[in-house]
């Protein structure tokens, strides 16, 4: 058997996080190494290692964690300010924890294009 991911971990109340929105399809929690005064991350409580392995099953799924970004920024009070999510999908874009993740991240500028 594989080993949890530590997003799954969290999921699974086995770790503590700093839990910013919750339903019953994702979460959020504030990143542990923030990038940006604001960072936080948005998982789906379904186990996907990437965007890569979103199936045509999880088509509703990826739509809700979407609009679930937006009700994060919105819990936050950043959406008047502006955000930026990234995916970071295989670990030759920096992909460290294989459950999909959302960075939101706000609070200062950003460049564009992203390092
Ligand atoms: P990525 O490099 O895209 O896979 O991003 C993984 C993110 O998860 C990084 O920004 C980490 O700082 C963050 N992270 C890892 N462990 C935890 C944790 N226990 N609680 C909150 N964030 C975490």
């Amino acid at each position: 058997m594989t080993e949890k991911t530590v997003f799954k971990r969290i999921i699974d109340g086995e770790i503590p996080a700093d839990v910013v929105y919750e339903d019953d399809q994702c979460l959020a929690f504030r990143d542990i190494h923030p990038q940006a005064p604001t960072h936080v991350v948005l998982i789906p409580k379904k186990e996907i290692a990437s965007l890569d392995d979103f199936s045509e099953a999880d088509q509703a799924l990826a739509g809700h964690l979407l609009l679930a970004a937006g009700k994060v920024a919105e819990a936050l009070g950043v959406q008047q300010e502006g955000y930026r999510v990234v995916v970071n999908c295989g670990a030759g874009a920096g992909q460290e924890v294989m459950h999909v993740h959302f960075h939101i991240l706000a609070g200062r500028p950003f460049r564009w294009p992203p390092g």
